[in-house]
């Protein structure tokens, strides 16, 4: 008993202790000072960014232990997805594996899928992991933290809408998206080989929500179907068998830019051809077509859901932690959750007020790298013993990729205020720049730029289109 009191009061002492450092805590069972165990779960747009810096600034001298959780292997920035589902991205050249990243930035890779939490004991739950021929990888098992932070992003809504889970494609991971474009290629090849001509709706790509996603992935797709079709694909007539259809339930596309992005980018679209149709509610999905609130039908053998967010179920009973209507944890400016002083939310997942503006912060990769470099700040500030800072989100602008067609999007002014409007070669650059901001805070700028030259380089010796 007395032993435990003063294991418990050489703690209470580190822990008030203001030093730089020295927020170790005392393990009982070995009684002696240990780091302090950072456990971040998810590691994409935010998460990985965290425990990279978490690892380089504090793993790397023993400041503290840091744990990367995720149920994937590696790493795909999101805003890329579209490209992997149109074919126009490998998916090897970007792709970042957890366990090499934390070695070479020291922290630890635990893989596996947060199933729970149990707050008193201070645990994340993970569930086991099963190899493709249903053997067990790693057992159900409990990794201990002193600070959490939670980032498991997002997932697409479908909104209980009949059919979307058994026909429509979502875009969350590289393995959905390279099923949609396995699903296109597929689909033009058999177009190609059967004996009769190709059906209404056979080679119609219906993509359901018209915001970033959505938009950019009919017209990275206007493209790449193009290109697949031209490698000797001639029974395919491209005006009359092809055709890639915009679904929007709001008035207008891209519903959350500012009217100017989204009416030039209709312009473009309608030039490129591709039917877009706004004010449209999806009713249900069928193996052959959509079926619209209106009574259309609207035929189409491929669909994408791209329409609305919302956080994972599993941050439905996180041992109580506050979550708002669409399961985002709710946090404070500081991104602390309301409930628990040693749990942080950031991300997608994270609901985060803006002080003197309406809504919450949106959920954009550049609010998740933002939180990333916030969140890495408190934690230092944290172990100092320091108050933490609130974060205040700065909205850069919006910038919509068409594919090779034009970028269009418009740069906030913080003078001003207002948005500049910038369209073609500026924008593109500027697009981009989001990509190897996030490259170079995982990898660092020398890195980060060569090899941004090396896949300039080696694109111009592959095809422009995934084949197979
Ligand atoms: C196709 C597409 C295009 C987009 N384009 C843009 C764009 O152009 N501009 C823009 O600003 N934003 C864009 N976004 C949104 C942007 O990608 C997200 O806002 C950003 O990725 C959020 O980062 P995050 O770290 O919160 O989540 P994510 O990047 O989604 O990372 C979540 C991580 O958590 C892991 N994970 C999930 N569940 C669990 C679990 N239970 N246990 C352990 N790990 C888990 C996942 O494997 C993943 O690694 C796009 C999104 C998509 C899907």
């Amino acid at each position: 008993m007395n032993e435990q009191l003063d294991v418990a009061r050489r703690e209470d002492t580190l822990l008030n202790s203001t030093r730089p450092g020295v927020r170790a805590r005392i393990d009982p069972s070995r009684d002696k000072q240990v780091p302090h165990r950072i456990v971040v779960v998810g590691g994409g747009a935010a998460g990985l960014e965290l425990a990279t810096g978490l690892g380089n600034r504090l793993g790397r001298r023993g400041r503290a232990e840091i744990a990367l959780v995720d149920s994937a292997r590696t790493h795909l920035w999101k805003p890329l997805l579209h490209e992997v589902a149109a074919g126009s991205l490998e998916v090897g050249e970007y792709e970042l594996n957890y366990l090499a990243q934390a070695h070479w930035h020291h922290f630890h890779y635990r893989l596996g899928a947060m199933a729970g939490l149990d707050r008193t004991k201070k645990e994340v739950r993970l569930a086991a992991t099963f190899d493709d021929e249903g053997r067990e990888i790693t057992p159900p098992r409990a990794v201990g933290y002193d600070t959490l932070v939670i980032a498991i992003g997002s997932v697409t809504n479908d909104f209980g809408t009949p059919g979307v889970a058994e026909h429509a494609v979502p875009l969350e991971t590289v393995a959905q998206a390279a099923r949609f474009n396995q699903r296109l290629v597929n689909a033009c090849v058999r177009a190609q080989s059967q004996p009769g001509p190709v059906r209404p709706g056979q080679l119609h790509v219906a993509i359901v929500g018209a915001g970033a996603t959505g938009t950019e992935l009919a017209a990275e797709l206007h493209r790449t179907i193009r290109e697949v079709v031209g490698y000797g694909l001639d029974r395919i007539d491209l005006e009359r068998d092809i055709r890639i259809v915009l679904i929007e339930a709001a008035n207008r596309i891209l519903p959350g830019l500012p009217e100017r992005i989204s009416k030039s980018t209709h312009r473009l679209l309608d030039k490129m051809g591709i039917e877009v149709r706004t004010g449209a509610k999806v009713m249900e999905v069928t193996a052959e077509e959509v079926k619209l609130a209106d009574g259309a039908l609207v035929p189409a053998e491929l669909v994408v859901w791209a329409a609305g967010v919302r956080a994972p179920r599993v941050l439905r009973d996180l041992d109580g932690l506050e979550i708002n209507r669409i399961n985002q944890l709710v946090v404070e400016p500081t991104l602390k959750t309301t409930r628990d002083p040693d749990i942080f939310a950031i991300g997608d997942c994270a609901a985060c007020p803006r002080p003197g503006a309406a809504g919450i912060v949106p959920p954009r990769a550049q609010a998740a790298h933002q939180e990333a470099a916030h969140m890495l700040r408190q934690i230092e500030r944290r172990l100092r013993g320091r108050p933490l800072q609130p974060y205040k989100y700065r909205d850069f602008g919006s910038l919509v990729s068409l594919g090779r067609w034009s970028t269009v999007g418009n740069l906030m002014g913080f003078v001003s205020g207002r948005g500049l409007f910038i369209e073609g070669l500026f924008a593109k650059l500027m697009y981009r720049s989001l990509r190897l901001m996030h490259e170079q805070a995982l990898h660092g700028t020398m890195s980060a730029g060569f090899a941004a030259v090396a896949r300039a380089l080696s694109r111009r010796t592959s095809p422009p289109v995934k084949l197979h």
